[in-house]
């Protein structure tokens, strides 16, 4: 199967022999050396003194750890969103009672720096910004290096949403200044779902003293403390964190940079392919994401269709649209384990089966894939 989805990523066989490895005492030397290895790789891909604590949940729970130990009930916040994961960021801090204030932008386009400028000049009582660096719903990756900018300019705390970006594309946490950054282990770094990873700034940790929200399983303090001592609050999923110390080896080993401009080969692939076969990008080019490209529906063509006929005819799974995009969007996922020839692949098979659903390419394109 070539699994094109953004995520879960397929999991190289040194990363699936891994995980297939024998339990140890999660309190007991093994496992201390393996979090300590997970821990400072982590550090360096985040670009970061500070601390990065591994939970064991879904990205939803890291995002859940950034607001539930830096906000209080009733505190004012301003989300920026540009996407359906925008949005669910905003929805954890209201449901635990924050005073959400939205700025949201069109799907398919980022947050411009100077609408936050203006939210942020408008009502000094916000105290915190929610950012999605990588919005996976609509393809778009957001200017965090300059949105960052803005929020530090006017001093208020930042929760980044990294999910689909950290470890594929350039991020960087303390030149940036991010305060809370979130990433997901079934993303770019090409290990199966479950563990979240979630740095906390210097600000973060004051933030986390002040913070007045519930929270027992996400404590962000417990974690900490326990890490100290080579642990975890909670048992760990262990196996996990095996995978996921092959994984952070082998990125290295393949180098940062490399990494990152091999997802940029790949989304490059991607939509010159798309473009060939006369299809339209959904995202606005300038912000196109280098780990998920999302194309329009086909004139004529059914989304589910496309896609079951990709799934059975070649073994291609690709993403439909999330929420109000469902049907209108098709996504290609290009992150962790991916080479272009897989995505090229994606784009041979789409040239055989768009014309045999009836999709006539427009006038001008050439019906072969670039
Ligand atoms: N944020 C972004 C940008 C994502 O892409 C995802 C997952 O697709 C999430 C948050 C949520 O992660 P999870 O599905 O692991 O809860």
């Amino acid at each position: 199967m070539n699994l094109r989805i953004p995520g879960p990523t397929p999991c190289p066989p040194e990363v699936l022999s891994a995980l297939g490895t024998q339990m140890v005492d999660h309190r007991g030397p093994e496992f201390a050396a393996v979090l300590e290895r997970v821990s400072s790789g982590l550090k360096r891909a985040f670009r970061t003194e500070n601390d990065v604590l591994v939970m064991t949940c879904a990205g939803t729970g890291g995002l859940e750890t950034a607001v539930v130990n830096t906000l209080s009930p009733g505190e004012r916040v301003l989300s920026v969103s540009i996407g359906e994961f925008g949005k669910r960021f905003a929805a954890i801090a209201e449901t635990y009672g924050a005073a959400v204030t939205r700025l949201e932008f069109e799907h398919g386009q980022a947050a411009a720096a100077t609408r936050v400028d203006e939210a942020l000049a408008n009502d000094p009582s916000l105290t915190t910004v929610l950012l999605t660096h990588n919005e996976t719903s609509t393809g778009v990756t957001n200017p965090l290096r300059e949105l960052a900018g803005v929020v530090r300019r006017h001093g208020k705390l930042l929760l980044v949403d990294a999910v689909s970006s950290m470890g594929s594309m350039p991020c960087e946490v303390d030149a940036w200044g991010l305060d809370v950054v979130v990433s997901g282990s079934q993303k770019g770094w090409m290990v199966p779902p479950g563990l979240a990873f979630v740095s906390f700034s210097p600000r973060a940790w004051q933030a986390y003293e002040r913070s007045q929200m519930p929270r027992f399983y996400l404590d962000a303090g417990k974690a900490r403390e326990s890490a100290a001592k080579g642990q975890t609050p909670w048992t760990p999923a262990v196996s996990l964190f095996y995978g996921m110390d092959v994984a952070l080896e082998m990125l290295e080993r393949e180098g940062w940079e490399s990494v990152f401009l091999r997802h940029q080969r790949c989304a490059d692939v991607a939509r010159q392919g798309v473009r060939s076969l006369g299809l339209e990008l959904f995202a606005d080019p300038r912000f196109a994401s280098n780990t998920v490209t999302t194309v329009r529906a086909p004139q004529g063509v059914s989304v589910s269709d496309l896609r079951k006929a990709l799934r059975e005819r070649h073994g291609i799974v690709l993403a439909g649209g999330q929420g109000p995009m469902t049907g209108k969007v098709f996504r290609i996922g290009h992150l962790g384990l991916v080479s272009e020839a897989e995505v090229q692949a994606v784009i041979a098979a789409l040239a055989v089966e768009l014309p045999r659903l009836g999709f006539v390419a427009p006038v001008g394109v050439s019906r072969s894939p670039a």
